[in-house]
């Protein structure tokens, strides 16, 4: 049983349903993609597991916790959270007014803080909780990433200290940093994907399916906990 937040596109939708063809019931929050999230939850069905979709801003702290208490209502239980909701304002420094900090400091850190918490309140031995972070929060290649960085940076220590936290409990806890992934956040024909491709070693931008196969190994792993795992070609390197 498991939570994908912002599973409705992208690395989340990926992720959901690779969960789901490892044999897990899969919950997804969405905030505007409704049809993009039954479409999701459509692909989770065919593969024979039970999945529901419920809108959950992760920038809201009632709906951020909500959101966990709804999915394992629904599933019956709570075995893996994926803290995949994120939002990137990028720009120069000056440019950033108070609401971009506080708007991507809270879906990008608090939300993710919430959900973690309640999950951590419901999960028994060997849950997981599987944290999307950024290649940015490793390496900032250049400027306009401040806040971005700053926010996917705080999930390191997040995650290294719920390790800490939970490992008495076999609960386990990692980030995954990815790359250059083509999703409509970051689409591999944008207007500055030549440029992040060449960062890699790869050459290439990676599939939100690539960053999946990430994920669907932390949540069947159980040795490993307080880790960050770039999947990001190399852009690391
Ligand atoms: P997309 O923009 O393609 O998809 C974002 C997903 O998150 C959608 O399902 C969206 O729902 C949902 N979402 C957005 N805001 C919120 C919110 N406030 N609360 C709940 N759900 C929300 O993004 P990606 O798939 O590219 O990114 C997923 C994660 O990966 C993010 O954390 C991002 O920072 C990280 N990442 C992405 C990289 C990339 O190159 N793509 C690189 C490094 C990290 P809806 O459909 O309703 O809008």
């Amino acid at each position: 049983m498991a939570l994908v937040t912002g599973g409705s596109r992208g690395i989340g939708a990926a992720t959901a349903v690779r969960l789901a063809r490892e044999g897990a019931d899969v919950a997804l929050t969405y905030v505007n993609g409704k049809e993009a999230a039954q479409d999701v939850v459509r692909a989770v069905e065919a593969l024979g597991r039970r999945a529901v979709a419920h809108r959950a801003d992760g920038g809201d702290a009632a709906e951020a916790t909500g959101a966990v208490e709804r999915a394992a209502e629904a599933l019956g239980g709570l075995d893996v959270l994926v803290n995949n909701a994120g939002v990137g304002v990028l720009g120069p420094l000056e440019s950033l007014s108070l609401a971009d900090v506080d708007r991507v400091l809270a879906v990008n850190v608090r939300g993710v803080f919430l959900a973690s918490q309640a999950a951590a309140a419901r999960m028994t031995e060997g849950g997981r909780i599987i944290t999307i972070g950024s290649c940015m929060a490793q390496r900032v290649p250049g400027p306009g990433g401040t806040l971005y960085a700053t926010s996917k940076a705080a999930l390191i220590g997040l995650t290294k200290a719920l390790a800490r936290e939970l490992g008495g409990r076999g609960i386990t806890a990692n980030i995954v940093h990815p790359g250059p992934i083509d999703t409509d956040m970051n689409p591999a024909d944008g207007p500055y994907a030549a440029g992040q491709a060449a960062m890699t070693a790869l050459g290439r931008f990676g599939t939100a399916e690539e960053v999946a196969s990430m994920v669907a190994h932390l949540a069947t792993t159980s040795y490993v906990t307080g880790a960050e795992f770039s999947i990001d070609g190399g852009h690391a390197a």
